[in-house]
């Protein structure tokens, strides 16, 4: 039998559960799942794990892994509009070294605090190092932000920049040598956009966070729309530093398919533009319109002004080659 990737894995032997519970309003195949009790409040729930050698390098600082480990799962919550209110943590842990597990605890707790994210259970088990986080958070007047419900005309839009994380990995991994800190706190220590994420389902049609990157993850949002999409490579928010990378490797691709920056990628229609600046001012997120939503299917990127080709694509496991790290 050949052997199934990540996505073929979900699907084939996970998602087609006969159980439906009457309460589960968004199952498989979202940022996060959401479970409706009442018609005012729904809670949405998300699991992300980090291994060592695939999602971080072994010796990472544990302050920042910590910090990470939370951040990756408040990410997923603030692609689906909710606001973070609990956590699970499962720590699988080679050692009990007292001085790494403290650092860990300050990074994870120093996230959760400003958010007010309360930890209310996990597991620890000795073993490899691997780090389950599970986030919960409500949904307030609505079912939340879905990949699915792009609509052709509906403007696409970026927070902040990407290309960071990738380039944070490059300089990690010594294939690039121009020294760059805010490229390793990307890497390292990724800011999750939870405030302007509770604000998205006041205008967005869609929306998923950017961990694979975006040419993979606005990839779903397609897919799931039954759409299309146009995006100008000169319009993507890029870094100085990831714009020099650039200019030097030649490598253009790169903030594309690059994954772990954690940026929210959503569509809206036109109209919302002022309420997106809005809110974009009042959470001090930077946000820029990055292209179009259009019939049909797959994404066409334009740079100077010519449709252009993706050689790779985001990162996969069990289909991309080797481990990251
Ligand atoms: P994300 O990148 O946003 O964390 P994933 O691509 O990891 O999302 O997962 C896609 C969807 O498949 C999500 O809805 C996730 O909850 C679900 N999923 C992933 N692995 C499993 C599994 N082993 N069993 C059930 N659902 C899964
Ligand atoms: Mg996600």
């Amino acid at each position: 039998m050949q052997r199934p990737g990540e996505f073929e894995i979900i699907r084939r032997f996970f998602s087609g559960q006969r159980v439906a519970d009457v309460n589960t309003e968004i199952g498989i195949g979202d940022d996060c799942a959401v479970l409706n009790f009442t018609a005012a409040a729904r809670l949405a729930l998300t699991t992300d794990t980090l291994v060592a050698g695939i999602h971080f390098f072994s010796d990472t600082d544990p302050t920042r892994l910590g910090h990470k480990a939370l951040a990756v799962n408040l990410s997923d919550l603030a692609a689906m509009g909710a606001r973070p209110r609990w956590a699970l943590l499962a720590l699988t842990l080679p050692e009990n070294d007292p001085e790494w597990i403290a650092a860990f605890a300050q990074g994870f707790f120093r996230l959760a605090e400003r958010h007010r994210v309360q930890l209310i259970g996990g597991d620890t088990t000795r073993g490899p190092l691997a780090i389950t986080v599970h986030a919960l958070g409500t949904v307030d007047g609505g079912p939340g932000v879905k990949r699915a419900g792009a609509k052709p005309g509906d403007a696409i839009y970026l927070t902040g920049s990407i290309g960071l994380a990738g380039l944070g990995l490059r300089i990690r991994q010594g294939a690039y040598l121009v020294p760059d800190e805010e490229a390793l706190d990307r890497l390292e220590a990724p800011q999750p956009r939870t405030d302007f994420g509770i604000r998205l389902g006041e205008f967005a049609s869609a929306g998923i966070d950017v961990s694979d990157g975006l040419a993979a993850d606005l990839g779903h949002i397609l897919e799931q729309s039954s759409v299309g999409a146009e995006v100008d490579w000169e319009s993507l928010p890029l870094s100085a530093g990831v714009g020099r990378y650039v200019a030097d490797s030649g490598d253009w691709q790169m903030p594309l398919v690059a994954g772990d920056d954690y940026e929210l990628c959503f569509t809206a229609s036109p109209a919302y533009a002022q309420a997106i600046a809005s809110a974009a001012d009042a959470t001090a997120t930077p946000v820029r319109r990055i292209g179009t939503i259009r019939t049909g299917s797959g994404l066409i990127i334009r740079r100077r002004g010519r449709p252009v080709e993706l050689s790779r694509s985001g990162y996969l496991h069990f289909v991309s080659g080797e481990a990251r790290r």
